[in-house]
């Protein structure tokens, strides 16, 4: 038996935003799974590959030859060479400032982010710090945010693997909405909101290791909306000790594999949620795999209609996990 749940309209603790719970009609977690195949992009045309580095602007990269790699973003949406100006008034606005880098996850093509190999993947985050480190450091930068989109329908424009960082001169956004929650809590309190909802949460989860959780949150958009989150308060991931840093890679690795048996060839994407210079903070990353398109209710209202309850989502996963 499912578990049956009534349609509920549920606050996210997070951000205040508010999603329906509507399981009503009758969708099991493998009724979302993408049976299409994946359309790769042909090698022979692809930027990121061996031999093909003049056609990038190369910031750094690790190995020789390179097993990763970080290169300007083509088409940035915010550059270092326009200065820095903001405009008050009914038409509000800041000069498009920042640094957009592309981190080339592996020179391998074809093998998907979250079967690449545990040192692959650990370089990966060594390689991601590094670069938040150094953004952080820049003129007028308060924000870098890391994230992926993985597949056609999370706007991905190339088929291999990458990852991107975006370094921005305000704290605007989901960012900004969660830090004022994480605040208000801790003022309220006098305690940190994730771990004081991690007791709950319980209910809804998928992983558990040494030194992270990770849990398919109470008030979840996305069908297989998932968090992970260390257990140790930190605000920024640069923080975590060396194995925490393995811990983390195994679990998000261990979080998307498993998604795709649920879900098949899904698309996704994931966000790292850190602030270096705020402690209230409490880190984590956000994943959403995207098994449905956002329609009136989403665009209109700003709230999401999510299908598949967290609660048979985490359910579906720990019975897939339990076979591997
Ligand atoms: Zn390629
Ligand atoms: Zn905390």
């Amino acid at each position: 038996m499912e578990l049956q749940i009534e349609n509920e309209i549920r606050r996210d603790y997070r951000t205040g935003k508010f999603a329906i719970m509507a399981p009503n009609r009758g969708k099991r977690p493998e009724d979302f799974s993408v049976s299409k195949e994946v359309v790769t992009s042909d090698v022979s045309k692809c930027p990121f590959e061996y031999g093909k580095e003049y056609m990038s602007k190369e910031i750094m990269h690790v190995g020789d030859p390179w097993k990763i790699r970080v290169i300007e973003n083509k088409f940035p949406e915010l550059m270092s060479t326009i200065p820095l100006m903001f405009s008050k008034g009914n038409f509000k606005k800041i000069s498009g400032y920042g640094y957009n880098e592309v981190v080339v996850d592996s020179p391998d093509h074809n093998t998907p982010f979250e079967l690449l190999d545990d040192s692959q993947l650990k370089l990966w985050l060594d390689t991601v710090i590094e670069r938040e480190i150094s953004l952080y450091d820049r003129n007028y930068i308060k924000y870098v945010l890391i994230f992926k989109n993985s597949g056609e329908s999370a706007g991905e424009s190339l088929s291999h693997p990458h990852t991107q960082i975006m370094a921005w001169p305000v704290i605007i956004g989901t960012i900004k909405r969660e830090l004022r929650l994480a605040r208000k809590y801790k003022q309220e309190k006098g305690k940190c909101l994730y771990e004081d909802v991690l007791d709950e949460e319980r209910v809804r989860l998928l992983y558990e290791d040494n030194y992270f959780i990770a849990i398919a949150p109470f008030a979840s958009r996305f069908a297989g909306e998932s968090m992970i989150l260390p257990k140790r308060h930190v605000n920024f991931f640069a923080d975590l000790n060396e194995n925490e840093k393995f811990d983390l890679v195994k679990t998000l690795k261990l979080i998307l594999a498993t998604n795709r048996k649920i879900f098949g060839n899904y698309s996704y994407n994931f966000a790292f949620k850190e602030l270096k210079n705020y402690p209230e903070f409490h880190a984590h990353i956000d994943i959403y795999p995207r098994l449905t398109i956002e329609a009136g209710v989403e665009l209109g209202n700003d709230v999401f209609v999510n299908q598949l309850t967290p609660e048979d989502y985490s359910k579906k996963f720990r019975s897939v996990l339990s076979l591997t």
